[in-house]
Parts: structure tokens; sequence; C-alpha cells
């Protein structure tokens, strides 16, 4: 489990807490080392769909023949590969 998932961890507790609720509206206290304005919970949320977003767009770079781009960008420059 990674810190942001965890409840228990350090960067999640209570000291992290502003006083003011999480702005998703869940009704649980905002503030976590990473947010100031959501929630554990709702931050983990947010950071798992970047995540993957972020993992996403680097499956689309692996479907592209970098390889190849590289060397034509080498060549033309007059670069060494
Ligand atoms: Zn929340």
């Amino acid at each position: 489990m990674k810190p942001i998932d965890d409840p228990n961890h350090p960067n999640n507790s209570v000291k992290h807490h502003t006083g003011k609720l999480c702005i998703k509206g869940c009704g649980r206290p905002a503030g976590t080392f990473w947010n100031s304005q959501l929630c554990q919970v709702c931050n983990a949320i947010r950071v798992s769909r970047i995540t993957a977003q972020l993992e996403g767009i680097m499956d689309s770079f692996d479907n592209k023949p970098r390889a190849a781009f590289r060397r034509g960008g080498a060549e033309r420059r007059g670069g060494r590969c």
C-alpha cells in the first residue's frame, strides 16, 4: 500500500487536517500532507486517477516507433547513434 492510500500513514494524520470539510462533499475532514482541500480518501482517488492517466500517456509512447525516430533525428543532425 502506498502512503497516500494508507489512512494510518503519518502524512494522512489529524495533524494535517485543516478544520474544514473535504471540497468533494464527502463529509470527511480535509487535509493531508499532499493536499489541504481533500480528505485522505478523495485525495487517494484523485492521485490514482492521475496516475492512470499518466500511465495511459506512457503506454501511448510505447506504441510509437521511438527507436526509428531517434535514428532519423541523429542522422538529420549528422550525429552518431
Ligand atoms: Zn473527501
